[in-house]
């Protein structure tokens, strides 16, 4: 199964993507957990990202195309694999189209723009497992603490107010076209993503389960 997820930041498409590739067995791939792992250890492809990330904006097409090529060649994705949060421009789904990737289905979560920027605010990552917590609807068990692994949980430099405004507008603008670029090859899928983390997980298991 190829598959990729769509959808706006703060739609819950990583806390979806963890559930998806344990249900189907397929690697995951998320392209912002890999520009956050060569920003903490300080890469080159780290140190370029994060001139973008820090203000919200899409890291250049060439270098995340390039490295979403390497991840792919890699072995655990022969099984097939989730693309959550690539591609976002058409660029990129071009790209991913001409190294002959036969995507199954591009999953898009459909959330009311209005609760996007509540529930970003209130995100907080594990420093060591990267889970994903919300304050007010998925808190941790303990204050500051990953509930999976122990580890201390912070908040992202993007997911900060003045950042968040920028990133919705980069959405809009670049990745929310893909959603007719995809229908127009019949592969658009898409859930909607309001209700709980649960619900979610529902609708998206039903579309899902029939490229099983
Ligand atoms: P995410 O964790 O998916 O919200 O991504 C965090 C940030 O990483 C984004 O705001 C971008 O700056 C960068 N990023 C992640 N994926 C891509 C992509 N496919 N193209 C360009 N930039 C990306």
């Amino acid at each position: 199964m190829k598959i990729v997820l769509l959808g706006p930041p703060g739609a819950g498409k990583g806390t979806q993507a963890s559930k998806i590739v344990e249900r189907y067995g397929i690697a995951h791939i998320s392209t912002g957990d890999i520009f956050r792992k060569n920003l903490k250890e300080e890469t080159p492809l780290g140190l370029k990202a994060k001139e973008y990330m820090d203000k919200g904006l899409l890291v250049p097409d060439d270098v995340t195309v390039q490295m979403v090529k390497d991840r792919i060649a890699e072995d655990d994705c022969k099984g097939g694999y989730m693309l959550d949060g690539f591609p976002r421009t058409i660029v990129q789904a071009e790209a991913l189209e001409a190294i002959g990737e036969k995507l199954d289905c591009a999953l898009d979560l459909v959330v009311d723009y209005d609760k996007l920027t509540e529930r970003i605010s209130n995100r907080r990552l594990c420093r060591s497992c990267q889970a994903s917590f919300n304050l007010k609807y998925h808190p941790p068990k303990k204050e500051g603490i990953c509930d999976e692994c122990g580890g201390e949980l912070y908040q992202r430099d993007d997911d900060k107010a003045e950042t968040v405004a920028a990133r919705l507008v980069e959405y809009k603008e670049k990745t929310l076209p893909l959603t007719d670029f995809y229908s127009a090859k019949g592969l658009l899928r898409q859930v909607n993503g309001d209700g709980t983390i649960e619900e979610t997980t529902e609708n998206v298991y039903a579309v899902l389960d029939e490229f099983r």
